[in-house]
């Protein structure tokens, strides 16, 4: 049986991460200048304590000044709000991530409208995803969540051209499954966004030239779902009760079938926090030239 290309997310992340550290520097030497990534932590959540401290250690490797604001579990929301405040008005900041998600007393709505959308490298200010819904925005310029900013970017590496073909979309949320269905319009795909109400879904999964799933459930996808030669990203992470991560498409059926398929983990995983970095130099361009 043929087996599927590996879309390898840890290389492709590695260049995007060298290219950037590259630019960083050529910045530094040219204008004395650094980009700031500011991240906020509220409380102790173990995952997201895992998450700011690779998002703090990767920037400070790409040369970024890096830091983490880890606040106590019973910040409240007037306190988040004037942090922002604080960090919106002061210039050497160019990035700002709260980490989401946030301890249930605090409205997480009311705090993503309060960062400043010129430097809200999550994408997820309704003015950034206005401008993505929108279609206008010069992608160059735009802040776009990161994960589908790097599913996106894995499949301009396994495809020479997106135009033209079938893409489906499962999972429709505002962190992933929407914005992928934005960027993959924008990229001239024909796109259709499954959900949990979607009628026969098997029968629309085979017909996508490109299959993107975001549901967060291990395994959800079947191999004989795909179409033959199709190029499936996987952006689910689920964990086993034996601690291992897995996906949200049966990996070992699915590269039976597939022409190019992203691994869980090393597939979409790396590319969140490099297209982190991206959008923290996008937002640094943006805002200081
Ligand atoms: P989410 O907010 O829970 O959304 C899941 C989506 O899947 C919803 O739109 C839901 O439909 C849909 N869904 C659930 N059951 C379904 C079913 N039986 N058939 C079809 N659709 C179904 O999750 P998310 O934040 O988008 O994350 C999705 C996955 O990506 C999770 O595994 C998460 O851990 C992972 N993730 C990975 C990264 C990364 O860096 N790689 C980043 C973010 C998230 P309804 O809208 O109808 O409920």
């Amino acid at each position: 049986m043929p087996q599927a290309t590996l879309i390898d997310g840890k290389a492709i992340a590695a260049e995007l991460r060298v290219q950037i550290a590259l630019e960083v520097a050529g910045i530094k030497a040219a204008r004395g200048l650094v980009p700031g990534l500011h991240v906020i932590l509220v409380g102790d959540d173990p995952a997201s304590r895992v998450y700011v401290a690779s998002k703090e250690k990767l920037a400070t490797e790409v040369g970024m000044n890096s830091v983490a604001h880890r606040l106590p579990a019973d910040t409240s929301q007037g306190e988040l709000l004037a942090k922002l405040a604080q960090l919106n008005a002061d210039d050497s900041v160019d990035g700002i991530l709260v980490q989401l998600p946030l301890p249930k007393h605090i409205d997480t709505g009311a705090i993503i409208d309060a960062i400043d959308p010129a430097k809200d490298v999550d994408g997820l200010h309704p003015i950034n995803a206005g401008r993505l819904a929108s279609g206008k925005a010069s992608g160059e310029h735009l802040l776009v969540p990161c994960t589908p900013l790097g599913s996106m970017l894995l499949l301009r590496h396994a495809l020479p051209s997106l135009s033209g073909l079938e893409a489906v979309v499962i999972g429709r949320s505002e962190l992933v499954g929407r914005p992928v269905a934005q960027l993959l319009l924008q990229a001239d795909c024909t796109v259709t966004i499954a959900h949990s109400r979607t009628k026969d879904l098997a029968l629309v999964v085979r017909r996508a030239d490109i299959v993107v799933a975001a549901v967060g459930r291990p395994g959800f996808v079947k191999g004989d779902w795909i179409k033959p030669g199709a190029t499936v990203i996987d952006v689910g992470i689920n964990r086993l009760p034996d601690g291992k991560l897995t996906g949200d498409v049966a990996f070992a059926e699915a590269v039976e079938v597939a022409g190019a398929i992203t691994p869980v983990p090393g597939g979409v995983g790396p590319m969140t926090i490099a297209c982190l970095l991206r959008n923290t130099l996008t937002a640094f361009k943006a805002r200081r030239g």
